[in-house]
């Protein structure tokens, strides 16, 4: 039976410091290389792509200083199936510590299989999400609003192609550099 859940969590340092049981039989069924010594390596060695990198990073910032737990839907194609998931991001109380929980929501086979967020895989060049530069926020149909809530709106990790980010400043930060 395909695993329906799994659960790791990092440190300070974003190393794994714990991975449970449907991590491993997750990792087995899509082949991750190396899964088996996760623990204690970084969590970013697992992430491919700048831009996705990026976003994550900013979310994890954003949950360790801020909104403490986010839930967002994301893909999570395996090499025979395409696969949506949903995962929750809560920070401990020292908001240095956070635990990832994800599950399963569906999944299919697919016919050719294609690597997710590889960055080799072209895309279209024509998908910009305007960022701003100073206070980290994304413009999202017309409004500035922070990571969590752009990944929402766009369902930024549900895509199989990220947009580029395009980096700018927002009004806000405008007129307050323009101050200074
Ligand atoms: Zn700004």
């Amino acid at each position: 039976m395909p695993v329906e859940k799994l659960s790791y969590a990092i440190d300070d340092q974003d190393r794994l410091i714990r991975v449970d049981d449907g991590y491993y039989r997750f990792a087995e069924e899509n082949g991750w290389d190396g899964a088996g010594d996760s623990l204690g390596r970084s969590l970013w060695d697992f992430v491919a792509g700048h831009e996705v990198r990026k976003l994550q990073r900013l979310l994890l910032r954003r949950v360790r200083e801020g909104v403490r737990g986010v839930e967002l839907p994301f893909r999570c194609d395996g090499p025979e199936v395409s696969r949506e998931m949903e995962i929750k991001i809560a920070a401990g109380k020292s908001g240095r510590v956070v635990l990832f929980s994800a599950r399963v929501r569906s999944e299919e086979p697919r016919e050719e299989p294609q690597p997710l967020l590889d960055p080799s895989v072209p895309r279209d060049n024509d998908d910009f999400l305007p960022m701003c530069a100073w206070c980290d926020r994304f413009l999202v149909e017309g409004e500035w609003v922070e990571v969590e809530e752009a990944a929402k709106r766009l369902e930024l990790f549900r895509r199989s192609e990220m947009p580029m980010l395009d980096h700018g400043i927002c009004p806000e930060c405008n007129a307050t550099l323009l101050a200074a």
